[in-house]
């Protein structure tokens, strides 16, 4: 074998294993992706058929994460008393890394908390999730002026484009309002981080959106 046939088999060698190296990997970071969501959309139908099985609550689990925790999921949603994700999603301590403010609003801290989790905890899928019947975004649809710092929220949602597109007239416009602000959450988290949008484009984070419904107890994964 010539020394220069030798040289190119090695060379082509060596990137056929870095080329299936890459692949295993992105396929790898895929099942991931994929198993969390799975836990989640697993967790729900436990839940919203009444047979929650409150997994991660017992003194061992506990003693696991006290010194560090590795949460599988970060929930942007609502602070809505009626919307608490790690009993919607039947899930417990050390599962979820949870953001939670009226109307699911995304602003610079919130942004901060879920880059954290991305760099630091290494979690890989986001949920942003609205809910039906949303007190803020009712409040936003009243009009009128907000009191305090509640018209921080409503002003934030008058000025997000994809609730403006809504006709004022739509019959379903407080749901279509919930849907778009979550869309908003989406786009908002994909083009105000570069850590998010990195991870995002490198097919190392997924961010999805969903609705929970508070009469079937259901949380819908919404698509565009
Ligand atoms: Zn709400």
């Amino acid at each position: 074998m010539s020394k220069l046939f030798s040289h190119s088999l090695s060379a082509a060698l060596s990137l056929m294993i870095l080329l299936m190296s890459c692949k295993q990997r992105s396929l790898s970071a895929e099942s991931t992706l994929q198993t969390s969501l799975q836990k989640l959309t697993a967790g729900n139908s436990r839940f919203s058929h009444h047979h929650p099985v409150h997994p991660d609550e017992d003194i061992k689990r506990m003693v696991a994460i006290s010194k560090e925790q590795h949460p599988f999921a970060a929930v942007i949603c609502c602070s809505d008393s009626r919307v608490p994700p790690e009993l919607l999603f039947d899930q417990g301590f050390g599962d979820l890394f949870v953001i939670r403010t009226a109307g699911n609003i995304i602003g610079g801290v919130e942004l901060g908390s879920i880059e954290y989790a991305v760099e630091h905890l290494g979690v890989k899928l986001i949920i942003v999730m609205g809910h039906e019947n949303c007190g803020a975004v009712k409040a936003f649809i009243g009009g009128g002026e907000a009191p305090g710092h509640i018209k921080e929220i409503v002003d934030s949602l008058k000025n997000e484009e994809e609730i403006i597109q809504i006709p004022v007239t739509d019959i379903n416009r407080l749901d279509d309002c919930v849907i778009a602000n979550v869309w908003h959450g989406v786009k908002e988290l994909k083009t105000a981080s570069a850590i998010i949008r990195e991870k995002v484009e490198k097919k190392e984070l997924q961010i999805v959106a969903a609705r929970y419904d508070l009469d079937d107890f259901k949380v819908t994964l919404l698509k565009h």
